[in-house]
Formats: C-alpha cells, sequence, structure tokens
C-alpha cells in the first residue's frame, strides 16, 4: 500500500472537519430509544476512535476487519480464545517470549498444547501437523535472531489440514509485509513497536481475512474487554500516519549497520534478513518487499556477559531499554533482558549466545549510529585487556 493511500485511509472528521481524529473519551452513547443509537452503544463494545484505528489497520493488511486492543498479548491472547480444549497449536519454536509465556503457564493447564518447530523449513511443518491442529503459528523474521519462514509455503499446508495460520507480523510490519495476501488468516501486532513507533504507548492489533473469524474475535474482545483505550488509539494512528517513512528509514539504517558489523573484525555472527548471507534471504526479500526492518542482532567473537555489558553500557545513541520500533535507537542484551526467563542451553540452541545483543535501528543519521557503535567496541576492547590481564 502506498504512503498516500495510507495517510488518506485515515479519514478527517465528518461532523467538523476537524483533519485529525477525534479523541472521544466517553463510556456511553446516547440513545434515541432503547436499541437505537447511531451504530455505538457503550466503549468497550465499540468507539470511534478505536473504530478508525480498526477500519485502517484492515486495509493497510487488507484485511476484511481489524481489531484494537490493550497490547499485542492481549491481541494474542483473543486470538488463543477461538481454541477449545484438546486443540493443538503448531508454533514457531523461536517464539517471542510473551507468547511462550502466556501458551505454557496460561493456555496449556486449560487443555491446548502447543508443538514447537523450526518452521524456517517447511518440511518441518508439514511433519507436524494433525487433525487436531487449529492453528498454525508463526513470526516471521523473529526475535532476536530474526528467523524467516516462508508465508505462502506454510499458508499451504494450513489449508490442506484445515487450521487457520495465524502469523504475527509485528517484526516486518505492515510496510514491509502483508501475510493475508500471502495466505495467512490472522495477522497479529504489538502496536507498542513500528506502528506506534514512539515508544509512548503499548497497544495490540488483530487482522482478520474473512467474516467468520472476523465475527469471532468481535465476540471475544466485546466478552473478554481488553480493549485499548481512546487516546492511545488517537496515538496509534498519528503513528500509522508516518508508518511508511519511519519503516523505511530504519530498514535502510539497519542494513548499513548490518553491513558495517559484518566486516567487524570483534563480531562473530550478524543476524539481518537482508543480508545475502541469511539463510532466507531469498525468501525475506520476496515476502518482505524489500523492506527488511530496523533489527539487526550480532554476536562477539570473544562470546561473555561481561563483554557484551560492556559493549551495551559504552553507545551514546542506542539506549539501552526492551522494547523496538520506535524513532529513538534502541539496544538490548537478550540473555540478561527480553529471553532472561528461557533456561541457557534452549536458549544456546535457538543462537542466542552469551554475547548476543539486539539492535533496534531508529531514524537518526546512520554515520552517527555507526560511529557509536564504533565508541562501544572501543570498550569491549578494554573490557578484554581486562579479562585477560
Ligand atoms: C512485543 C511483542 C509482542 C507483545 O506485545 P506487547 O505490546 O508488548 O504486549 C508480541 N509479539 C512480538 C513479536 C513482539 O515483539
Amino acid at each position: 500500500m502506498s504512503a498516500t493511500k495510507i495517510i488518506h485511509a485515515i479519514p478527517s472528521d465528518p461532523l467538523t472537519g476537524a483533519i485529525s481524529v477525534p479523541v472521544y473519551q466517553t463510556s456511553t452513547f446516547i440513545q434515541e430509544a432503547p436499541g437505537v443509537n447511531k451504530g455505538f452503544d457503550y466503549a468497550r463494545s465499540n468507539n470511534p476512535t478505536r473504530k478508525v484505528l480498526e477500519d485502517v489497520i484492515a486495509e493497510l493488511e487488507g484485511g476484511d476487519a481489524g481489531f484494537a486492543f490493550s497490547t499485542g498479548l492481549a491481541a494474542i491472547d483473543a486470538v488463543l480464545k477461538l481454541l477449545s480444549a484438546g486443540d493443538e497449536i503448531v508454533a514457531v519454536d523461536d517464539i517471542y517470549g510473551g507468547a511462550y509465556r502466556l501458551f505454557t503457564h496460561v493456555y496449556e493447564k486449560l487443555g491446548i498444547s502447543v508443538n514447537y518447530v523450526d518452521t524456517t523449513e517447511v518440511d518441518n511443518v508439514a511433519a507436524a501437523v494433525n487433525e487436531k491442529t487449529k492453528f498454525i503459528w508463526i513470526e516471521s523474521p523473529t526475535n532476536p535472531t530474526l528467523k524467516v519462514s516462508d508465508i505462502r509455503a506454510i499458508a499451504a499446508i494450513a489449508a490442506q489440514v484445515g487450521a487457520y495460520l495465524v502469523v504475527d507480523n509485528t517484526f516486518a510490519s505492515p510496510i514491509g509485509q502483508n501475510p493475508i495476501s500471502l495466505g495467512a488468516d490472522i495477522v497479529i501486532h504489538s502496536g507498542t513497536k513500528y506502528i506506534g513507533g514512539h515508544s509512548d504507548l503499548v497497544a495490540g492489533l488483530v487482522v482478520t481475512a474473512a467474516p467468520e473469524l472476523s465475527e469471532k474475535i468481535k465476540f471475544v474482545q466485546n466478552a473478554s474487554g481488553g480493549v485499548l483505550g481512546p487516546w492511545d488509539c488517537f496515538l496509534t494512528i498519528r503513528g500509522i500516519e508516518t508508518l511508511d517513512i519511519r519503516f523505511r528509514k530504519q530498514s535502510e539504517n539497519a542494513l548499513s549497520i548490518a553491513r558495517f558489523l559484518q566486516h567487524h573484525p570483534e563480531v562473530d555472527e550478524v543476524f539481518y534478513p537482508g543480508l545475502d548471507t541469511h539463510k532466507n534471504h531469498h525468501i525475506a526479500a520476496r515476502q518482505q518487499n524489500n523492506l527488511f526492518g530496523g533489527v539487526v542482532s550480532f554476536s562477539l567473537k570473544n562470546d561473555s556477559t561481561d563483554v557484551a555489558n560492556a559493549f551495551v553500557t559504552h553507545t551514546r545513541f542506542f539506549k539501552l531499554a526492551e522494547s523496538l520500533g520506535g524513532v529513538k535507537s534502541l539496544l538490548c542484551h537478550p540473555a540478561q533482558m527480553t529471553h532472561a526467563s528461557i533456561p541457557r542451553d534452549r536458549r544456546l540452541r535457538s543462537g542466542i549466545k552469551d554475547s548476543l545483543i539486539r539492535l533496534s535501528c531508529g531514524i537518526e543519521e546512520p554515520q552517527d549510529l555507526i560511529e557509536d557503535l564504533n565508541t562501544a567496541f572501543k570498550s569491549v576492547n578494554t573490557a578484554t585487556q581486562l579479562i585477560y590481564a
């Protein structure tokens, strides 16, 4: 979808002509007679500001309907509520930690089982599905090692067994990738990341491909009630106005930085789908519109937590914080931060070494960001000398 279409998908206010979307900070709506209203009756069920956001995200993803939730995890939770005890999920093994926690500690005890497979190989997915499989659940690219799965091929497997393909599209954003056009049934976003884009809100979005799914999600959204408030809907809409230009700049910055890291003597491995050394680069290039996102991860030759600590505490522009996708660059040390709850051996198996560092590139000048990293590499040298002194 072009930047022009995105910007003009956001309506001005038909009532007053206000060019920006009004914040309808109200809990209820006056009815002319019982059940006779202007399309809104109670703010959990619907709200005009939220409706604009929901319509816009549906249009951006090319889906039937959109739904806004209080966080990305609330969006994931709403989708999981379509399942019943005895159902199975085949999920990407490198899944977002919060989704793993929800699957394991909430839904498994309610009788929903999850089979984790490496979905970067389509054959693994074909081998894992059975008649109980209701969802195939993938993220592409994944966090923090940016693994890429072939959405179109996996959608074909889901269709064969009558399962729904759910894609958490947070890392590609609707600018990079539209999973519904590749055959997915449900798309999820943490609106907290690229879509909000300014590290100033938490939000979650769901887009459904067909009316029968839209009705089911709408029911859960109203029944469970984890909706996004009007003010945060407004901020998310404002974020979407600049999503295209931000995501392109972030992808450009990340590619420059990935290439810089690839040639740095202190760096062991660089994880970025935009590099032709990436395992599924050809798939990413095809399904991500040649935009690979702002996240780059890398490990150090000197693979130790101390050295990684020295690195992440010596940058000026890259701020040490969890989250990603905002205009300000961030960095984090997954082993001690986002992935601290995963046991070390499991973490190492999924490629998250002790020294792995994740960068979320913002919209600053790439030379400034590279210079910032160079300074941190110098501190790594000092830390290494101290360790071996
Ligand atoms: C952050 C994130 C989530 C969770 O979103 P919140 O808004 O933090 O609840 C889900 N999936 C992915 C891939 C994420 O990065």
